[in-house]
């Protein structure tokens, strides 16, 4: 196969001249990249789909060359990792994939972006005659033979090889991994018949093996009869080869000197440093040339830079704590309690396993601040990993070293950036854990979570176990039901609600409005926000049971605000309900969203989810039919069922309801819940889903300022359900005033703050019967409308 039997298309890549090496296709290697050029065609190439083209400078010590001046004929390359270095350059893991010729240079400014003509071909097409055969296997010798000689390279890189059917490929590897001149590596690379390419390699091995022979001579001080000329033209040659060596073997001497200082002067555990020396003289044994150098130098550096001996020292005092808590918080008082005692008991019993705290609310309430206060007041680093969507395991625990590419996992990731081994670790977001099909990220987890194993955590890239016991694990959950069993199991849960019209408007003007004052360089002077405006904010800009878009639509205005400040010279800005829509738009809530009217098979519910409460508008239409029950808009298991009871009880009840007795045959029922983002599911929609089929069979309108919640059984008891205090500040935010609960809920109307239970009516309900005396219109209302 030639140049002209492979099929040939064109591409645009950055390309990057690299100084005294040669990348062949099939090779993975790396290199560091420091010239600017070089850098912004790495970043271009990043861009695009991560491929590059490679050549080879004609001199190594051009610092800038012109076009002229590399190769024209190199390597598209696939870049595979990349690792910044102290000091600006980047070590790349590339891997070689088709020969390619520059056809033009279209732009030399920034970077070279080259178009190239790419050889490819299919390795399965190719026909292996005699000749190519016979040329294979001498090359195959001649290698065998090379390493023989040659004590840097191991023996087992033939097996590398012995599988390799595809000549190009094989005369391609070979090359690779020995150190030719660069006008040789070229000139096996621009070579593109197979054969030919075999029959260079064969010349080039030959003259190399001499070459070895005369070292491995040199060396056992054997003196053969050479004539004068041969033996000095020969001892040149050699001593050009030694010092090639020498000055090579100098800079790994340097590097190698280095990783041992650094593991010497780190106290870690005696398998790890056994670990690490051994793989130090493993890379002292390689050829620079080779690959798996750069695993190894990734390996070391994760080594010396883990904290094996770094900790901080904890500074238990529970008043300084509590301090700590309330500079940064509002409100919580439970859970600040809660807090402080678990402190409390980490200063009695140091050596006490506590359990682990899962904090668990909605969005935007404060916990990951909340676990930031703890790591302030003990005095910690914290670090923070998000569990969202992770199904993988090898993202816990890192890929074998194997693997192209292969890193530790997160955990030993967060522990680097940690830089110490007690820092307060937190996992947010532990019920969205996906139990995946690629190993069990849960199972790990509980590995890392628990004392008793985490002591010796081992990640798979590592192979040596990090101790864990000393960090102090917080988790984050918006709801427990989706939190693995084992893992629950093991966590104190502290649960935070939502807060309150009320409780906003203070965290808004003594924690965030500071804060993001602080963030974007204002002074207090710089910036008034109305009391008023903030409450306009919170009603009409956010509908949230955190505080997270207020917080955000605050930054907005500080970053307005500091624009104007500096472009026009103004002293101060202030923001009141009036000028608010200039700075964050016009309102996207409006306060009162209850219906206008009075509506027929309309009722509006109150829900509880793992965002905060909601209220829900749930909708029911009855036509003529054949009896059939549709129920749309994303309704859990527990939820349909609720509706069927809902249904049963019409039935067994539509006599004294005045509903014809045979709806159910002739009538087709359809019960829709708008569906929101949330999935939602549960029974406490039961009375409102039945209440708004009443209304919808019987014509008779639904009282538009009442919501209401609470569980419904087939004879028509209402039970009591969860989140009173969350769904009553929800119909608080949607401006309703009238709820029905049931009443064996009247206890929970204790948790509700005191402002906004006096602002409400609260109705408790033991059954349908008065459920519907409360939601239904009075018939002589609802006349005009039949
Ligand atoms: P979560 O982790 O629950 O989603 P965050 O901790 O990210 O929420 O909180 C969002 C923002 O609101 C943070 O800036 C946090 O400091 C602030 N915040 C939340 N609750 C309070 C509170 N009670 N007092 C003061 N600031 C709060």
């Amino acid at each position: 196969m030639d140049k002209e039997q492979s099929t040939m298309k064109y591409r645009i890549l950055p390309l990057i001249p690299l100084r005294g090496m040669t990348v062949f296709p099939h090779m993975v290697i790396h290199f560091d990249v420091g010239r600017d050029k070089s850098i912004k065609a790495l970043d271009q190439a990043m861009v695009d789909d991560s491929l590059i083209f490679l050549c080879t400078q004609r001199d190594a010590r051009t610092e800038d060359p012109g076009i002229d001046e590399f190769y024209h004929i190199g390597t598209v390359a696939k870049i595979k990792q990349m690792l910044k270095l102290p000091g600006g350059s980047i070590r790349v893991l590339v891997e070689g994939i088709d020969r390619g010729e520059v056809v033009e240079i279209l732009d030399e400014d920034e970077y070279f972006e080259s178009k190239i003509e790419v050889f490819q071909y299919e390795p399965e097409e190719i026909t292996i005659d005699k000749q190519i055969e016979g040329a294979m296997r001498l090359v195959i010798t001649d290698f065998e033979e090379y390493l023989v000689l040659n004590n840097k390279l191991s023996p087992d890189i033939l097996l590398a090889i012995a599988d390799i059917e595809d000549p190009g490929r094989l005369a391609d590897v070979i090359a690779s991994y020995i150190s030719f001149k660069i006008e040789e590596h070229q000139e096996i690379l621009e070579t593109f018949d197979f054969y030919e390419r075999l029959e260079v390699l064969h010349r080039l091995l030959k003259e190399e093996i001499e070459l070895l022979e005369i070292e491995d001579k040199i060396n056992k001080r054997v003196k053969k009869q050479i004539t004068k000329v041969q033996k000095e033209y020969y001892l040149k040659e050699q001593m050009k080869a030694i010092q090639k060596e020498l000055g090579e073997d100098g800079e790994l001497a340097e590097e190698i000197e280095k990783y041992r200082e650094e593991i010497d002067g780190i106290d870690m555990p005696e398998e790890v440093r056994q670990k690490a020396l051994k793989e130090l003289d493993r890379l002292n044994r390689m050829s620079p040339q080779f690959a798996e150098t750069a695993v190894i130098r990734t390996y070391l550096d994760w080594i010396v830079e883990l904290p094996w001996d770094k900790e901080t020292e904890d500074k238990i005092d529970i008043k300084k704590a509590r301090d700590i808590l309330n500079q940064d918080h509002y409100g919580l008082e439970d859970v600040k309690e809660r807090i402080l005692e678990f402190i409390a008991i980490r200063k009695l019993a140091t050596r006490l396993k506590g359990p682990i705290l899962c904090l668990v609310g909605p969005p935007g309430v404060g916990k990951t601040s909340i676990a930031k206060s703890i790591a302030r007041a003990l005095g910690r680093e914290f670090v923070r990993m998000s569990l969202g969507g992770m199904r993988d395991e090898a993202e816990i625990r890192g890929h074998r070293k194997t693997y192209v590419g292969a890193m530790p996992g997160r955990i030993i990731s967060s522990m680097r950036k940690a830089g110490v081994k007690n820092p307060v670790f937190l996992f947010d977001e532990i019920d969205k854990l996906d139990t995946g099909f690629r190993g069990d990220p849960a199972s790990a987890l509980l590995e890392v979570l628990d004392p008793e194993q985490n002591v010796t955590f081992t990640d798979h890239f590592l192979e040596v176990p990090f101790d864990l016991s000393k960090v102090l694990f917080v988790t984050t959950a918006n709801t427990v039901n989706s939190i693995p069993r084992a893992l629950l199991d093991r966590m104190e849960v502290i649960r935070i609600g939502g807060y309150t019209e009320e409780e906003k408007l203070r965290i808004a003007i003594d924690y965030l409005l500071p804060k993001q004052l602080k963030e974007h360089g204002l002074e207090e002077g710089n910036l008034g926000i109305s009391e008023n405006a903030i409450r306009s904010i919170v009603n009409h800009y956010t509908r949230e049971a955190g505080v997270r878009t207020l917080e955000r639509n605050i930054a907005n205005i500080c970053r307005k605000a500091a624009k104007r400040i500096v472009e026009s010279n103004v002293k101060r800005v202030r923001i009141n309900v009036g000028n608010l829509h200039r700075y964050l738009g016009v309102p996207k809530y409006r306060f009162d969203i209850q219906e206008k009217e009075d509506q027929i098979g309309v009722a509006t519910g109150l829900a509880w989810t793992a965002f905060g409460g909601d209220t829900l508008s749930i909708e029911v239409n009855s036509m003529k039919g054949t009896g059939k029950l549709q129920l749309t808009g994303q309704l859990g298991e527990v939820m349909k069922e609720s509706a069927m009871a809902g249904i049963s009880y019409i039935r067994a009840n539509s006599d004294s309801l005045g509903i014809d007795d045979g709806f159910y045959k002739d009538m087709d029922i359809h019960v829709h819940v708008p569906e929101g983002a949330i999935p939602k599911d549960g029974p406490s929609a039961g009375i409102t889903m039945t209440t708004a089929a009443i209304s919808a069979l019987t014509n008779v309108p639904v009282a538009r300022d009442i919501a209401m919640t609470g569980e419904v059984t087939l004879r028509g008891r209402v039970l009591p359900v969860g989140g009173i205090k969350e769904k009553t500040l929800a119909a608080n935010r949607m401006g309703i005033k009238r709820i029905l609960i049931p009443f064996e809920n009247d206890k929970d109307l204790e948790e509700v703050p005191t402002k906004i239970r006096n602002k409400m009516d609260f109705i408790l309900v033991k059954n349908m019967d008065q459920v519907l005396e409360h939601s239904l219109l009075k018939e002589e209302d609802s006349h005009e409308n039949n």
